[in-house]
């Protein structure tokens, strides 16, 4: 499997594949993770919508306050 992902970790493709992922509900094997994406999986819960909003979030769409004076924001409507 880790030669299939070409001894990369399949989320970040920078770390090496060396943590073997399962799917904790099923028990399947979903692949081989560097450390942290590991444990970022783990810390978002395993829940796509919780990282689908993290990564929203990231890239500033999810809160990004418009600042309509020094130190006072106005959140999106
Ligand atoms: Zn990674």
């Amino acid at each position: 499997m880790i030669a299939a992902q070409g001894g990369v970790c399949l989320i970040c493709q920078d770390g090496p594949a060396e943590h073997v992922d399962h799917d904790h509900r099923t028990g399947m094997v979903r692949g081989v993770l560097c450390f942290s994406c590991n444990a970022a999986l783990g810390q978002l819960k395993d829940r796509p919508d919780v990282m689908r909003r993290a990564a929203a979030y990231v890239e500033g769409n999810l809160w990004n306050p418009t600042h309509v004076a020094q130190g006072v924001c106005r959140r999106p409507s």
